[in-house]
């Protein structure tokens, strides 16, 4: 008998996950089957869902910071880490701008607005977060108490307080070198917290797509939505499964396929979780154990990649712009669509990777263009399905990013990343 991988566990998972929560959702409703619905999808299925998501996020900052604190030291020349930064910035900004521009070329041929009837009054409203402003976020990349930062998760904050204290520890000698025997242990210890998780990870997967497909409404998939949603999941999936693996095999001259597969997993993660920062333990380990990346790199580029890169986020909001343009019988100008691009980009570096945090987003997107906020409330509604498809399209690109970075820095094993066995054992 051959022994399922880890990665094939979490394929069952996943596809038991979302055959159940279908006959979940066609059998029971909290109306006609309370006891049931109540048990078993509000029940067991929440629990065990919930258990899994908050004790991945449990691991998220103390992992950040430590293997960033180890990462900086291991790096032998600390001036590296301008250009590591550097590389990372342009490759992820980079990747965005390439992404949205792909959406609005094919939403403006495909016209997902043009047959829709438009709903000239919602009584919903929507009230969105104030997005912060550019300045106001580079400003506040410095945190003022690194331990609220770290209490609030505040990612960047973490980032450059690890940063900084692990350079100083580089150069510190004695002291320097006994902490960082420490920090090596702990981040070990870290590690095989995750590698526990991972180990019920395919129950976990089960629950919360079982869970999150028991409770979809399909109905308001039909009609005037389904051009927007097909055009949406189409783009996303292009660019996850052929986008990325191209751009891959075009700067390191790597085999996609492998990248490909071994991500796969990593996908379905953050697929089920909808969630890039809560998805960080895994895509840290993916990309050091499964893809050869070396730690220094990868501690660096990883967290900063689910904050900072959302690539999936970005598509979705440029069909979203030229949808609700279409709705509106609003013609965008060239400048517009350059304007879309701006401020999408930019939108995302501030904002942190947790579920839904794209719509809010896209409020920023729309009023530079002057499209009504209001509008969002009608792609809401469909919206669950997008979140969880274009998250694993984030952390996809941040994993893309972070190899190319880990092998232009000479910090990466091929031999790893040819293994196909290659940390699928949940060692
Ligand atoms: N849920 C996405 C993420 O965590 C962000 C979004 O809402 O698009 O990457």
């Amino acid at each position: 008998e051959k022994k399922l991988g880890l990665t094939g566990k979490i394929v069952l998972g996943m596809f038991t996950g979302i055959i159940a929560g279908i006959l979940f959702n066609l059998w029971s409703s909290p109306e006609a089957t309370p006891l049931f619905h109540g048990l078993v999808v509000d029940g067991i299925l929440r629990i065990v869902g919930e258990f899994f998501i908050t004790s991945l996020m449990m691991l998220v900052v103390p992992l950040v910071f430590v293997s960033l604190i180890v990462g900086t030291c291991q790096l032998s020349d600390p001036s590296k880490l301008g250009r590591l930064g550097g590389k990372a910035l342009v490759l992820y900004l980079v990747t965005t701008c390439i992404a949205i521009s792909i959406a609005l070329t094919v939403a403006t041929i495909v016209k997902p607005g043009s047959n829709a009837a438009f709903a000239d009054s919602f009584d919903e409203s929507v009230s969105v977060a104030e997005a912060p402003s550019f300045v106001d976020v580079v400003i506040d990349m410095v945190p003022r108490n690194p331990i609220n930062a770290m209490a609030e998760g505040n990612m960047l904050q973490i980032i450059v307080f690890a940063l900084l204290f692990g350079i100083a520890m580089a150069l510190t000698g004695k002291a320097g070198d006994r902490l960082k025997g420490f920090f090596e242990d702990v981040n070990e210890v870290i590690m095989k917290l995750v590698m526990i998780l991972m180990k019920v990870a395919p129950y976990g997967v089960f629950a919360l797509l079982a869970r999150t497909f028991a409770n979809l409404g399909f109905g308001e998939l039909l009609g005037d939505l389904l051009k927007y949603f097909l055009t949406v999941l189409l783009l996303l999936l292009v660019h996850g499964f052929v986008v990325y693996p191209l751009l891959l095999k075009l700067l390191t001259r790597l085999n996609p396929i492998v990248f490909i597969r071994k991500m796969f997993s990593n996908q379905i993660f953050a697929f089920s979780i909808s969630s890039s920062n809560a998805s960080i333990p895994v895509t840290l380990r993916t990309t050091t154990k499964r893809l050869g990346v070396n730690n220094s790199v990868s501690s660096f580029t990883v967290p900063l990649g689910a904050t900072i890169n959302m690539d999936g986020t970005a598509i979705m909001q440029g069909v979203a712009t030229v949808f609700i343009a279409q709705l509106y019988g609003v013609d965008l100008s060239f400048t517009d669509y350059l304007m879309v691009i701006l401020t999408a980009t930019l939108a995302s570096i501030g904002t942190a990777g947790v579920p839904g945090v794209g719509l809010i987003m896209l409020a920023m997107v729309l009023q530079q263009v002057g499209l009504p906020i209001d509008a969002i409330a009608l792609i809401m509604g469909i919206d669950r399905l997008l979140d969880m498809t274009r998250t694993a399209v984030n952390i996809t690109g941040d994993a893309m990013v972070t190899t190319v970075i880990g092998k232009s820095e000479g910090q990466f094993d091929e031999s790893i990343y040819n293994d196909p066995e290659a940390g699928n054992d949940g060692s």
